[in-house]
């Protein structure tokens, strides 16, 4: 499955943010077969539609969808040269699909700088250099040997390999010349075809999160963030940048999980305090191409995770591979439709529950039925 890893220099509050999000993990009897890691949180999707359906159904079990979120912990500067078990960091890293960028804006006397002072700009500019020249370690391990090759098989050579060359060659210029990640670059089809099978580091998408001081928080305003807006527009590919508070949220999701959620509101409304995590998660899981689709009924309310495009009988093949190999069709009613006209039966007459074949693309929030000769 696919994860997004929390990555940042020490002391920039990455444990606070990654030990709120285990306090959010989902109930372990909803997926008794697996076992979650101390270094893994999986936090339920807050999901209104998925709340709807609970309601209506009222079923016996009910299954949210959840974000995988790995605790990458560590990096430092040097890492690419193996400082401060740094390959094993980076290794780490090569085993998620998108990162989360924490990076610290809160000034505190009491918790050291690792940089010995605040600025999240060199912050951001140190951690994106060391994945920058690990994956350059990479290009300049694999190319030469193709190179070899190519010069090998003259005329014969497959235009494949010649294609890769190509392809590495200017990776290597985004990476050695420009300074810049390998996701910065537009790529066409046949060249990301390559990238793929090259797992970059800096191909990896990110979401860039602000840990601000609960004040600057409050009032949205900080001189580093127009600073870490040009940074991140210039040299991350304009991701998104979340500004929040680690501690805030911390404190929040303890009031949660000991008072309830009412207790969560009253206290944003007497402290002007808000929680981003809703964004922070629903945001990974797009940053990740991540969508899901429902089943539902008084048996189980499920949310069933894809990858954005995927179609009818590989979706019908999360739940059961059987369900692939015997798919038939879909019986599909979108979420928005089934909550306008309430029921299943009005959704029939209203001719918007739809039978699709082996080459529909699900969509998000379809609710499905799948007919199969199983
Ligand atoms: P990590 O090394 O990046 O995992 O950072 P930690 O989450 O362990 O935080 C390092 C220290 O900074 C701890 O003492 C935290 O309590 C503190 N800290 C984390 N977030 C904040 C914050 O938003 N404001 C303040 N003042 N301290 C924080």
């Amino acid at each position: 499955s696919l994860k997004m890893g929390i990555v940042g220099l020490p002391n920039v509050g990455k444990s606070t943010f990654f030990n709120t999000l285990t306090k959010l993990n989902i109930p372990a009897e909803n997926y008794p077969f697996c076992t979650i890691e101390p270094n893994e949180a999986r936090v339920t999707l807050p999901d209104d539609r998925f709340n709807y359906l609970c309601d209506v159904h009222k079923p016996a079990s009910k299954v949210p969808a959840y974000l995988e979120v790995w605790d990458i912990a560590g990096l430092v500067k040097g890492a690419s040269e193996g400082h401060g078990l740094g390959s094993e960091f980076l290794s780490n890293i090569n085993a998620v699909d998108g990162l989360f960028h924490v990076c610290r804006v809160f000034d505190d006397e009491e918790v050291i700088h690792v940089e010995g002072s605040v600025n999240p700009v060199r912050d951001l500019e140190i951690i994106s250099s060391e994945l920058i020249l690990k994956d350059l370690q990479k290009v300049d391990f694999v190319l030469p040997d193709l190179q070899q090759k190519i010069a090998r098989l003259g005329h014969g050579c497959p235009k494949e390999l010649k294609k890769e060359e190509e392809v590495l060659t200017k990776v290597k210029k985004v990476l050695d010349e420009d300074k810049k990640p390998v996701r910065c670059v537009d790529w066409t089809g046949a060249e990301i075809e390559v990238l793929n099978k090259h797992l970059f580091l800096t191909a990896k998408p990110g979401i860039y999160l602000v840990n601000l001081s609960e004040k600057d928080f409050a009032r949205r305003k900080n001189k580093w963030l127009p600073k870490i807006k040009e940074w991140v527009d210039e040299y991350a590919n304009g991701e998104p940048i979340i500004p929040f508070s680690a501690s805030q949220e911390a404190k929040l999701v303890d009031i949660e999980v000991n008072e309830g959620v009412e207790a969560v509101t009253k206290y944003c409304e007497d402290n002007k305090a808000q929680s981003m995590l809703t964004r922070i998660i629903k945001l990974g899981f797009t940053t990740l191409q991540l969508i899901y689709f429902f089943t539902a009924g008084s048996d189980e309310v499920k949310c069933w995770t894809i990858r954005k495009g995927t179609l009818a009988p590989q979706a019908a093949g999360t739940i059961h591979t059987d369900f692939e190999k015997g798919f038939i069709c879909a019986e599909i009613m979108a979420f928005e439709d089934f909550k306008e006209l309430k029921t299943e039966n009005a959704v029939k007459a209203a001719g918007k529950y739809k039978q699709q074949g082996k080459t529909y693309e699900v969509h998000d929030g379809d609710i499905i039925f799948f007919k199969h000769n199983v």
